[in-house]
């Protein structure tokens, strides 16, 4: 499979490489250069399979040529392993023909877990193949940082490297990071906020000499393998409920886009999806965009649903590549007038085809707790904010109530407590029994100056297992 960048301008790779590389040299992203389709006869054959089975058939086309069959299952039935959850990604019911996809039974207990355990096992088995060490340098506002620490904290080959903002994190999610030990593994607080960490990682991909010589990798979703490793359970949910005989529609609680883009390829690939739904919290660049071909970047509001606080979504550049005939150029004219004047609309047929595509809601605060609420009155389950923006998308935008609607349940509502207590939810959440004890963890995080040059001199001190560069 050979990928190609959203902007056109920069070399194809093969899968190896576009593991390694982050943002395409032209400052596109990476699709691969045609998407693998299956019939509806080869879905139906994957009913029943175990969930690393079923991620074997469905990713194996992305990986060809780059990683042989019998190494790859292996892979696969490694990273799904570590689920505490035997069904993987369990569905649970909360009313008739409604249905949350839980995605949260990984070590750190939300979805970037699928994608995140897969990237570190695959950074680990192509460096040792080619015989190469990596540093990643990453920003989190919470859940990314702490399931790349998780997925990588094994691998021989990879340093890693977590901004977090200063004081800026749950209790929980900081302690996720700092509690995980490891010479290769290195928590840092910056005393500023999350763009200005995100700022720092940018900065550094664009001048890598602090790192002298050593390749740097990302761990955001720009990075395809995470987007590959997340149509898998698009799959999964549908052969449970019936699919590919019968179409599913999937509500998706979204920041960056790249959950629900994922979504988007599964259906390409064959998979009968009906609706798509684009769930949003009061940052809602993307709810504006569909609803009124507005693609503008506003302030930046700290909502109970974090995870999801962004002022742009980074894969939306993958979608705009399709609707746009996969026209590079086109996608690097609409990208400049973005970055000059902070948005742009698309042309009225474009825009047309985006809606048949997708659906869309921005739910606020308050929605979020009476939907916490509303659900815990009628079931008994505790919804963490972000899979509650998913179930109140998914109430006010769905067509059929024949068809299955699945929410993605993105994380475990004992990540984001105040959200939850907010709600009124009398229920006490308890933390996973392999998270018990976290609040008697000791800690490890150094506190560094909102300053690119302090944080580019710390990674290049520790950047070889804990020795310089
Ligand atoms: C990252 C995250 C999201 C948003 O996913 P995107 O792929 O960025 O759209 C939603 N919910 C939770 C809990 C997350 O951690």
């Amino acid at each position: 499979m050979r990928y190609i960048s959203t902007r056109g301008q920069a070399p194809a790779l093969n899968f190896e490489d576009v593991l390694l590389a982050g943002l395409a040299t032209d400052g596109g992203l990476y699709v691969p250069e045609c998407l693998p389709r299956f019939t509806q006869e080869e879905i139906a054959s994957w009913a029943g399979l175990p969930y690393h089975e079923l991620a074997f058939r469905v990713m194996r086309p992305f990986v060809a040529g780059s990683i042989p069959d019998a190494d790859f299952k292996k892979i696969l039935e490694e990273t799904y392993g570590v689920f505490s959850h035997n069904a993987v990604a369990p569905l649970r019911q909360l009313n008739g023909n409604e249905w949350v996809l839980e995605l949260f039974h990984g070590p750190t207990l939300a979805f970037k877990d699928f994608a995140l355990q897969l990237l570190g096992r695959l950074l680990d088995y192509t460096l040792e193949k080619r015989g190469e060490r990596v540093v990643i340098v990453g920003a989190t506002s919470g859940d990314t940082g702490s399931a790349a620490i998780e997925g990588c904290k094994h691998c021989e080959n990879v340093d890693i490297f977590i901004l977090h903002p200063h004081n800026r994190v749950s209790d929980v999610q900081r302690r996720q990071m700092t509690t995980i030990f490891g010479e290769n593994i290195h928590n840092i607080a910056i005393e500023g906020n999350f763009d200005d960490c995100q700022e720092m990682v940018k900065n550094s991909f664009a001048d890598q000499s602090f790192l002298k010589g050593t390749r740097l990798v990302a761990v955001n979703s720009i990075n395809w393998a995470r987007i590959m490793a997340q149509i898998v359970y698009y799959f999964h949910a549908a052969l449970q409920l019936g699919g590919p005989a019968r179409s599913v529609s999937f509500s998706v609680p979204t920041g960056n886009f790249g959950d629900i883009f994922a979504g988007y390829l599964a259906r390409n690939m064959g998979l009968p999806i009906n609706q798509l739904i684009v769930a949003t919290n009061r940052n809602d660049i993307l709810h504006r965009f569909m609803s009124g071909n507005q693609y503008v970047k506003e302030t930046l509001h700290a909502t109970l649903s974090p995870s999801m606080d962004i002022m742009v979504s980074s894969n939306f550049e993958r979608l705009l590549f399709d609707l746009h005939g996969r026209n590079g150029a086109a996608i690097a004219g609409l990208m400049d007038n973005f970055k000059q004047g902070g948005g742009f609309s698309v042309e009225q047929e474009r825009w047309t085809e985006a809606r048949k595509l997708f659906d869309s809601l921005a739910v606020d605060d308050a929605q979020t707790c009476e939907t916490i609420a509303e659900v815990y009155e009628q079931t008994g389950e505790v919804l963490d904010p972000h899979t509650a923006i998913g179930v109140k998308a998914a109430r006010e935008c769905r067509r059929s109530l024949d068809i299955p609607m699945v929410i993605l349940g993105t994380a475990h509502p004992v990540k984001f407590p105040d959200a939850v207590e907010k709600a009124g939810v009398g229920k006490a959440l308890e933390l996973p029994a392999h998270l018990s004890d976290l609040f008697e963890r000791e800690e490890r995080c150094t506190v560094l100056p909102n300053d690119l040059k302090a944080v580019q001199a710390f990674v290049s001190q520790h950047g070889n297992r804990g020795k310089p560069l």
